[in-house]
């Protein structure tokens, strides 16, 4: 099969969608890969590398699309990329079609078919290529909150980790899934206090199993909510309730009782956000403050550490890609009940059921 790999094009997004790595194993089963010239240079992989392991390099956009049968991405394609595509090209990456009628108009336009990375659900109901990005962001959070409480950066000043003699910081993780349980580790890590919320006995069992006993566990509710808030130093929401938008466990009121120099990092703001308070913010312009607290609300924090990202998103969706390309989309389908979940559209047609209740109209 023909596979492109074009550079991503959506502001501030560095990660690249297949490795040399995958293309040497693609190259080994005759498939042929056209890489944008360029496309994985964000991510510490040199066209050189790319072509050692047997892709071809091509110039422009527009080739690598005109030239594929199979067009694997990270991010959703944008306006600039519609018209690239193609009638039944088969196009594989995030797509998050229920936030943007505009974006799932233009796939249905161009009849391609689109099989979406973070709808792929395996029997246990987790979602397999969405969970290496919360590793990423949930371990981010814990180092841009250490660093967010340094004073020059309007922070309290304090030392997560603290010295002999001196007391570690106090770390509030709301929620025990995987965002969390990566954000505890690293400040468990670092040495701080950690307390981690759920409202998920089972969870806060496995966390109880597995932490050090300086991460401790409580039930999430109001009441252990401001408490803890008074003298947490930094606080990291990562609660998700699927499908819906997060709940506001951390109100506007709040924000007086906590003490000044707090960091809040909001990782849940992709889903509204689980602190009333929480607007989205960019890499460029990360925080603000609002009755001195910090806020730090990125919606794509692991866009700032692409070398990282690439290889954790790419560890997950390679096999998925070589399936695709050694079966064609139907076949694999039909024998991967897992990518079965993420083909959101076929020639013009939605198939994702949440796609449709987000755009009965189009249906
Ligand atoms: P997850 O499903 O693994 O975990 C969510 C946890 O929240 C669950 O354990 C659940 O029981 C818990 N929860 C629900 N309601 C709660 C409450 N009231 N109090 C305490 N806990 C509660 O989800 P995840 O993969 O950890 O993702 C968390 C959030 O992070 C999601 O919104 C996700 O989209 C987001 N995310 C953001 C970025 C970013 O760059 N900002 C990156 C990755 C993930």
């Amino acid at each position: 099969m023909k596979i492109g790999i074009p550079t991503e094009i959506k502001n501030n997004e560095s990660r690249v969608s297949i490795t040399p790595a995958g293309v040497f194993e693609l190259s080994k089963q005759n498939h042929e890969i056209f890489l944008q010239f360029n496309a994985g240079l964000a991510s510490g992989f040199s066209n050189q590398a790319y072509q050692e392991a047997g892709a071809v390099i091509l110039d422009h956009i527009e080739d690598v699309y005109e030239t594929a049968e199979l067009i694997v991405k990270v991010k959703e394609p944008i306006e600039a990329e519609y018209n690239l595509i193609k009638e039944n090209q088969l196009v594989f990456t995030y797509f998050h079609f229920a936030s943007s009628q505009q974006l799932t108009q233009a796939m249905l336009k161009a009849k391609a078919i689109c099989i979406a990375y973070e709808t792929v659900q395996d029997e246990d109901s987790s979602l397999p290529l969405l969970t290496p990005m919360s590793e990423v962001a949930g371990r981010m959070a814990t180092q841009q909150g250490a660093k967010y409480l340094e004073k020059p950066i309007k922070g309290k000043g304090i030392l997560l980790g603290g010295v002999p003699g001196v007391s570690p910081g106090k770390v509030l993780v709301l929620g025990a899934g995987v965002v969390g349980i990566q954000a505890a580790k690293m400040a468990a890590g670092l040495g701080a206090h950690v307390t981690i919320l759920d409202i998920s006995m089972k969870r806060l069992r496995y966390v109880n199993d597995i932490m050090p006993s300086h991460v401790v566990t409580e039930f999430s509710n109001e009441y252990n909510i401001r408490k803890h808030i008074k003298t947490a130093d930094l606080i990291i929401g990562a609660v998700l309730i699927a499908g819906a938008k997060a709940p506001k466990l951390i109100t506007a009121d709040m924000l007086k009782e906590m003490t000044p120099g707090t960091v809040m990092v909001d990782v849940a703001v992709d889903q509204g956000g689980c602190f009333e308070t929480t607007k989205p913010t960019t890499h460029e312009n990360p925080t603000y403050i609002i009755d001195n607290v910090v806020h730090y609300c990125v919606t794509n924090m692991p866009g700032a550490v692409p070398y990282t990202s690439t290889l954790a998103l790419t560890n997950v969706t390679f096999p998925y890609v070589m399936q695709l390309a050694n079966l064609g989309w139907q076949k694999a389908c039909d024998l991967n009940k897992s990518l079965a979940k993420g083909l959101s559209m076929v020639n013009g047609k939605v198939i994702c059921p949440e796609v449709k209740k987000a755009f009965p109209e189009l249906v």
